[in-house]
């Protein structure tokens, strides 16, 4: 096969390296343990479902159902089906079908990769990942304040700080109707302004328009007719009771007014997470959602976790984590076989071990132990064996862990002890 010809991963698609691993692990556990906190319940949906469930659940007249879903006829069977760009419906789906809800209210939760046909750039894929939480059959604002919550509490625990809330909210339909009516008006009087997307939607969801990220259309946008004025009382006592939930809890609120999500079924609270302009994590309520996809009515509200740009923000806030905890350095007939047993026994006490293998010089071997991310090395040479010692060695200095470069030297039999002392930070000799 000759260069040009070697087959390249989809464009858009990426390959999760090792390298990323621990990062992917440390992001993953945190949003179980979060899940956990808060009682919601995994499940896990087929990644195709049938082309229908979209169009329905997510509406004609959205980006997603107009131009970025990965639909195709099985070629064995002449089904229509559809890589499924969201877990929402897929979700709603599985409620009715196992029919969740028939003894109250359940608390759901997903992850895993989605599929949307876009123009691939930094923080845009074709596959990406989601993760998502959906309460379903309350009807709020309390299970609105949860998820919101939820959320906060990871990036707390994920330590990312900056991540901030916009929330607003979208009233009932027969409030949205109003409301669409005055908007339609409103940009007809400035048809001249509208780009090519803004004049396909005008009849059809005028109230995307607002969620328009053109520059030149946003001093029209922020003109525009604001939704707030709409509503009716309970969907304003909803609204009110909601940001009160949050201030107790401290959360700090921006009310967007002009933040939308465009699909029909959206009803009262949406929410946006916002980090450096860009959206991590999107959410609301979705009341009319159930019934639309042909379950007993039960309102519902959720969330969205764009899982790639989490983890650009996990890069930039943190150190990279260790990926190891001990590199074990060794050279010489003797010490091969004294390494393995050092390796062994340091793993028989749980600790995660590189053992360097190929060979090496002691300057090479080094830099691999640096570049493994390990806080110590373990370090066998002839010397070493010939006292029945071994010597360790701070790679990398920090909280809680020695200086880097300090070394000492402990009898062999010792060594998980020590090793455990010095991970701890107990150490006397090293690092000290
Ligand atoms: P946008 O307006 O940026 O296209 P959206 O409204 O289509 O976002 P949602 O459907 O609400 O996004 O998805 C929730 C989150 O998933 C987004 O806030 C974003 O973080 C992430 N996300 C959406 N599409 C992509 C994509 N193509 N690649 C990576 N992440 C994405
Ligand atoms: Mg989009």
């Amino acid at each position: 096969m000759t260069r040009s010809e070697r087959i390249q991963a989809v464009r858009g698609m990426n390959d999760v390296l090792p390298e990323d691993e621990a990062l992917w692990r440390r992001f993953e556990d945190a949003v179980a343990g979060c899940m956990a906190a808060y009682g919601y319940r995994r499940i896990r949906t087929p990644i195709v479902e049938p082309t229908r469930l979209f169009v329905r659940g997510i509406g004609e007249v959205t980006d997603i159902v107009e131009k970025e879903m990965y639909s195709f006829t099985d070629a064995l069977n002449g089904e229509e089906l559809t890589l499924r760009p969201e877990n929402t419906a897929g979700v709603v789906r599985a409620s009715i079908e196992h029919n969740l809800l028939y003894d109250g209210p359940k608390r759901l939760w997903y992850a895993g990769p989605m599929f949307r046909h876009e123009k691939p750039q930094k923080g845009r894929y074709r596959q990406f990942h989601q993760v998502g939480a959906e309460a379903m059959g309350f009807p709020g604002p309390d299970a609105d304040a949860e998820v919101i919550l939820l959320c906060q509490r990871l990036w707390d625990d994920l330590g990312l700080t900056g991540i901030s809330l916009e929330l607003n909210s979208l009233g009932e339909i027969d409030e949205r109707r109003a409301h669409r009516d005055a908007l339609i008006a409103y940009f007809e009087a400035h048809r001249d302004e509208l780009d090519e997307d803004a004049r396909r939607r005008l009849y059809s969801n005028p109230l995307r328009i607002l969620d328009t990220k053109n520059p030149s259309m946003q001093a029209l946008v922020q003109a525009a007719p604001q939704l707030g004025g709409y509503l009716g009382e309970s969907s304003r006592a909803h609204f009110e009771h909601l940001q009160a939930l949050l201030r107790g809890q401290n959360i700090p609120v921006r009310i967007n007014p002009r933040l939308v999500r465009g699909l029909d079924y959206y009803n009262l609270s949406v929410f946006e997470w916002v980090a450096g302009g860009l959206t991590v994590c999107g959410g609301g309520r979705y009341d009319p959602l159930v019934e639309m996809l042909g379950g007993k009515p039960a309102p519902a509200c959720g969330f969205a976790i764009g899982v790639e740009r989490i983890l650009e923000l996990m890069r930039a806030s943190s150190a990279d984590a260790a990926q190891c905890d001990v590199y074990v350095v060794h050279q010489g007939e003797a010490a091969e076989a004294g390494a393995f047993q050092a390796a062994e026994r340091l793993r028989d006490a749980g600790l995660d071990v590189v053992l360097n293998c190929g060979g090496g010089g002691f300057k090479a071997q080094f830099r691999r132990a640096d570049a493994s991310g390990a806080f110590l090395a373990v370090i066998l040479g002839e010397d070493e064996m010939s006292k029945a010692q071994v010597s360790l060695k701070w790679l990398r200095g920090g909280a809680g862990a020695g200086v880097a470069g300090a070394q000492r030297t402990v009898a062999f039999a010792s060594l998980v002890d020590a090793v455990i002392d010095a991970l701890a930070g107990d150490d006397e000799a090293v690092g000290n």
